[in-house]
């Protein structure tokens, strides 16, 4: 098999040998190899949302050749990436120790919470299978990144899948967290508050053991484990395991080495920043992606893009929120199989085609006005969230 059907077939598995088919998309790899398909309950598919017609318009803007440069994995350019939020923990990590004692080591909390949310971003990248082109590789080190911040990167890829398939459906175990905005600045304002003390915290590591929280308009828990293959299901269980079992031994580590200063520069430098100033940040980058958007019969506009160039706000936000490329929302549900580093060039292309002419593309703050914004009145917010 030469090398560029090997890639087709590897973006046919990843991606959505169903959502193909239904989509009439076969040409991803006519007259090439027979695309692998991924097992039943294992894949992600493309947006493909019914009623269809925008979502596979929207797809077909790039057709499967010229979508496959996008989807190459570099892992050379995922090194770097991991390399980068490494740099920002050590750096967060010496704050906090070299300002120990001093009210200034908070500033150090915070930006050890941003990094951790970098950490989260990469677990992502490991659930679709992109961080390295090995597969075993790829979810040796997607686990140990997700384990050292409480993730089961394998529950979570259960989770996410169905994100990916059942956006703003009643299966989307997400809804819970974005869905019904905009709330009114004072419902968002408080969960943050809440989230900053560490009074939600228990609710972001059951999501990632795979018990998302009760969705408030359906009133219904998603289980995602109920709908998998058997052998992600065995992963999920395992890997969790192995979760716990790192938060047990790490504290213990850390007493052995140092005695009780080392017990509680661990809590300081690592659990505090995870039960703290990690959860605003997830909340709002998750608010921002879903929240408040404007129509969901297309994933042009059921997802959004915020932008994290153009201006001081969009960057000083979007270092904050949106770490390795993440902001481009909107086109990782088109096209999930492309990894991170290829989302500016994949947005660009699109962009340059008018795809994203009237899609959910927003500067953060005009994000942010959208999801601050008072609560609509409860037929119109019905109308807008399945
Ligand atoms: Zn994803
Ligand atoms: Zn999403």
């Amino acid at each position: 098999m030469t090398q560029h059907n090997r890639a087709l077939s590897e973006l046919a598995a990843v991606a959505s040998p169903l959502a193909d088919a239904q989509a009439g998309a076969p040409d991803l790899a006519q007259g090439l190899a027979p695309p692998v398909s991924a097992a039943r309950g294992e894949e992600f598919r493309d947006d493909l949302r019914t009623p269809g017609a925008l979502n596979a318009q929207a797809r077909k803007a790039l057709s499967a050749q010229e979508l496959l440069p996008f989807t190459q994995l570099d892992d050379v350019r995922s090194l770097l990436a991991m390399a980068q939020t490494g740099l920002l923990l050590v750096v967060a990590g010496a704050l906090i120790v070299g300002l120990w004692g001093s009210p200034w080591m908070l500033a150090g909390v915070v930006l050890m919470g941003i990094a951790q949310h970098s950490l989260f971003i990469l677990s992502h990248e490991a659930a679709h299978y992109r961080l390295l082109s090995h597969r075993g590789a790829n979810d040796v080190l997607g686990r140990l990144i997700g384990m050292s911040s409480g993730v089961s990167m394998c529950t979570y890829r259960v989770t996410h899948r169905l994100h990916h398939n059942n956006l703003y459906g009643s299966e989307d175990p997400d809804t819970a967290i974005h869905g019904g905005y905009p709330r009114g600045r004072a419902y968002l304002l408080r969960k943050l508050a809440q989230d900053i003390v560490g009074w939600n915290a228990w609710k972001t590591y059951a999501y990632f053991f795979g018990a998302p929280a009760i969705n408030e308009d359906t009133q219904r828990a998603i289980r995602p484990l109920d709908d998998t293959s058997p052998q992600l299901r065995k992963a999920a269980r395992q890997d969790r395991y192995w979760v716990v079992g790192a938060h047990i031994a790490m504290p213990l580590l850390a007493y052995a080495l140092a005695g009780w200063h080392g017990l509680v520069v661990y809590l300081v430098v690592w659990i505090l920043p995870l039960m703290t100033t990690l959860q605003p940040i997830l909340r709002l980058r998750a608010v921002c992606e879903h929240g408040a958007v404007s129509d969901l019969s297309s994933p042009l506009t059921a997802a959004r893009s915020n932008r994290t160039l153009g201006n001081g706000p969009n960057r000083v936000l979007g270092a904050v929120l949106f770490p390795h490329h993440v902001n481009y929302h909107l086109e990782h549900h088109l096209y999930p199989a492309v990894p991170h580093y290829h989302l500016p060039a994949l947005h660009l292309a699109l962009q340059t085609r008018g795809v994203l002419d009237d899609a959910e593309v927003r500067d953060i703050p005009e994000t942010l006005r959208m999801i601050f914004a008072p609560r609509k009145p409860k037929a119109a917010a019905g109308s807008s969230h399945v």
